[in-house]
């Protein structure tokens, strides 16, 4: 893990700057899509199981509407920053757009450990969170959904407080993510890493990389590194590698195995946060390696699943020779800084905003079947997610190859392109 400090948010701006010197905006564009439109810092008071209160503080930022009512998940995480939200909400905006959803883009966050709280004091943090924000979240105007460390029991409570306080109206549209039969979509659970995969698939096909003969080394085994390694390896790839966090050392380790990792046998060995027991894999005759060793592997694909500001100049060095693709599964997991060096080595990256696009484009599905109160078989939806990834993945190609630039500023320039056209005929800028 890098020593340096990395502010998501200043990433967020500069990646927006680039783009938007290349399509030429003016001053006050650049301005009003720089900053979120709305900001809600609060805090949650929590009564805890030993009958002291704890407060927690929490966000919620709105980037944009022009598209859309705002969407995007809620972390929990114990280093939260308003930073990080303000550059999810950010990522969040350019996401829907490049998928094409009405959609814009925000992103919540409250600063807590998940972990260490008991179910019912997590119950109480999930509706105190609604509490605080009942007036600013609703199905036409911001909708959230889970992100790291949140679920769908977290999101159900969070529809029924809302729901409560609406004197009991059923409102299931107002979040996403929640479980099958209480308003959840089928393939929700699979969407983000599926999504990534359909993606990284055609692109792998322009690259003329059979995917059978391909091995990856990911880093992050929740919601997204799990359904990503289970769909690649499903189609013939071979995972040898995956990182993720230890609760009880407080540190990261990778799980090795050359021949193939077994992703059934390793999901049925991790807790609801993503962290393999490390005891039991070490039984299943997984190698126990250092946390960032799923950085060096000797792959063609590096699929980074967990955190922001994972591959940093500091740590490029050590990625294998071999590596062709970068799938960045994960929301931000390459620093700006590091592009060169990715360019030099002509590694391709296949950037976070379109890669992790399955999640909120199945959140969608969501909202629009609980708004229908029909609900899809998990064949349809997963059909409708390969076609929308698929479609977006080749628009961002041919731009690429059109403005000979690189996947990242191809998808941003999709993106920004959208949002500003929308911004502009709205008369708001
Ligand atoms: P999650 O909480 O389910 O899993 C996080 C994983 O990261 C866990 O396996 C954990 O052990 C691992 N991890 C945490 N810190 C680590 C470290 N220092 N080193 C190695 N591993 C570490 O989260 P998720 O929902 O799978 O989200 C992962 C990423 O994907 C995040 O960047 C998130 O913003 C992004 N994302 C998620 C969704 C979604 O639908 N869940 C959608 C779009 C983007």
């Amino acid at each position: 893990m890098s020593k340096i400090t990395y502010n998501p948010f200043e990433n967020a701006l500069s990646q927006f700057d680039t783009v938007a010197d290349i399509l030429d905006l003016d001053q006050n564009m650049r301005d009003f899509l720089r900053q979120p439109r709305m900001e809600s810092h609060f805090t949650i008071p929590v009564k805890m199981d030993d009958w002291s209160t704890k407060i927690f503080k929490a966000f919620r930022i709105r980037h944009n509407d022009a598209r859309g009512p705002a969407k995007g998940g809620i972390r929990f995480h114990p280093h939260e920053t308003a930073d990080t939200v303000r550059a999810l909400a950010m990522w969040m905006t350019w996401k829907c757009a490049v998928v094409d959803l009405p959609l814009g883009g925000g992103k919540g966050g409250i600063i807590c450990d998940p972990p260490t709280l008991s179910l019912p004091e997590q119950e109480r943090l999930c509706r105190g969170y609604v509490r605080q924000l009942f007036n600013q979240l609703g199905p036409d105007l911001d909708v959230p959904a889970p992100d790291v460390m949140s679920n769908s029991q977290h999101m159900l409570w969070m529809m029924d407080e809302y729901e409560s306080m609406l004197g009991g109206i059923s409102f299931p549209g107002v979040i996403t993510g929640k479980p099958i039969g209480m308003g959840g979509s089928y393939g929700r659970t699979e969407a983000t890493g599926y999504g990534a995969i359909y993606a990284l698939k055609d692109f792998m096909k322009y690259l003329e990389i059979p995917i059978e003969d391909s091995t990856a080394s990911v880093q992050g085994f929740g919601n997204v590194g799990e359904y990503a390694s289970r769909l690649y390896t499903e189609l013939g790839g071979k995972v040898i590698a995956i990182s993720c966090w230890n609760q009880a050392d407080g540190k990261a380790y990778t799980y090795r195995k050359s021949e193939g990792c077994d992703i059934e046998q390793l999901a049925g060995i991790k807790d609801q946060y993503g962290n393999i027991d490390k005891e039991k894999a070490i039984a299943m005759d997984y190698e126990l390696l250092d946390g960032d060793a799923w950085l060096s592997q000797d792959v063609e694909i590096l699929i980074p699943a967990a955190l922001e500001n994972q591959i940093t100049p500091e740590v490029f060095p050590g990625i294998s020779e071999k590596v062709r693709i970068i799938c960045e599964a994960a929301n931000g997991p390459t620093t700006p800084d590091c592009n060169p060096l990715i360019r030099n080595r002509g590694i391709r990256v296949l950037p976070d905003f379109l890669c992790n696009a399955g999640g909120v484009t199945c959140s969608y599905y969501e909202q629009v079947q609980c708004n229908m109160n029909y609900f899809w078989e998990k064949e349809e939806v997963l059909e409708k997610l390969e076609k929308a990834m698929t479609t977006a993945f080749r628009n961002v190609y041919n731009t690429s190859l059109e403005r000979k630039v690189s996947l990242r500023d191809a998808a941003y320039i999709i993106a920004i392109g959208k949002v500003a056209a929308t911004t502009k005929q709205l008369g708001w800028v």
